[in-house]
């Protein structure tokens, strides 16, 4: 049993209008759903992707209005890096990106509004279209504990070491690598700043295996959590990252069309008595034009 990859990744944003233009007009990714927090319904949840919603190609947000900035640091996924065939055209679109070569590979990195860490990386053919992630970056005190999670439990593969960045690669091929900052600062959640990592399980069948596996490691995991579009488990890494794995299906089609994906506030079934309410406290918003 292995994790084939990255399933989505779920951050902390302000405001939400600001994050839907950038997301979906500068990255030019689709909003694939426009949903709520569950826990905290008068907030959005956005989830940005591919054209397909495809696992592997989602960044997720909730963006609060009033977010306190948060703090990058130690703990934390600081880093995300989509995977683009080629970087042209995207220095002129992100003109303040820092360009670099990391793995041997080329890389744009820059920031979204909120400040949160972002880079593309560049990974061959044509198109400059973002295609889904090419990995996330963990900041660790340490490193061996969580390399051991990765390597041994979910079956990444050791991919090479630069200076303090050790990278993993996924049998999906994206990759996470750690940077071991043993001086770093504690990072703090609030905008601008990354909440957790989720990883891929293939079926339910597939995913309450790892729900036992995670336990018998001696990690305290969730009970298996309904989330609408997949499945969940949440636990933290030795290095303090809340990880989650959530499951392929039924995927974001569960409750509207491919060609729909993101065009209505979609709220699950226990929700949905309170649609009023909920739509009365939710901030205004323009949604994108679909031309894709
Ligand atoms: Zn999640």
């Amino acid at each position: 049993m292995t994790i084939p990859g990255i399933h989505h990744i779920t951050a902390i944003a302000g405001d939400p209008q600001r994050n839907l233009d950038f997301y979906t007009g500068t990255l030019g990714l689709r909003l694939v759903k426009l949903t709520v927090n569950f826990d905290d319904n008068g907030t959005y949840h956005f989830y940005f992707g591919d054209a397909e919603g495809r696992p592997g190609s989602i960044l997720t947000f909730f963006p609060w209005p009033t977010a306190y900035p948060g703090r990058q640091g130690i703990g934390q996924a600081t880093l995300v890096s989509f995977a683009v065939p080629s970087l042209a055209g995207w220095p002129e679109k992100l003109p303040v990106a820092i360009p670099g070569v990391r793995f041997g590979r080329n890389t744009l990195s820059f920031a979204d509004p909120d400040g949160m860490r972002l880079e593309l990386v560049e990974n061959g053919g044509t198109g400059t279209e973002i295609t889904g992630f090419h990995g996330v970056t963990l900041s660790e005190a340490g490193y061996e504990s969580t390399a051991r999670l990765l390597t041994e439990t979910f079956g990444y593969q050791p991919a090479g070491q630069e200076g303090n960045r050790f990278q993993f690669a996924a049998p999906a091929g994206d990759v996470v690598e750690l940077l071991c900052q043993p001086d770093g600062r504690r990072g703090s959640m609030g905008s601008g700043t990354i909440h957790h990592v989720a990883f891929r399980a293939e079926t339910d069948e597939i995913h309450k295996a790892w729900q036992s596996r995670i336990a018998a490691l001696g990690f305290n995991v969730t009970p298996v959590l309904d989330r609408q579009y997949f499945h969940s488990i949440y636990f933290r890494e030795p290095g303090g990252v809340l990880f989650e794995i959530a499951t392929d299906p039924p995927g974001f089609t569960t409750d509207e069309s491919l060609a729909d994906l993101g065009t209505a506030l979609q709220l699950p079934p226990w929700l949905e008595p309170a649609r009023g309410d909920i739509e009365n406290i939710l901030p205004k918003l323009v949604l994108p034009k679909y031309g894709r």
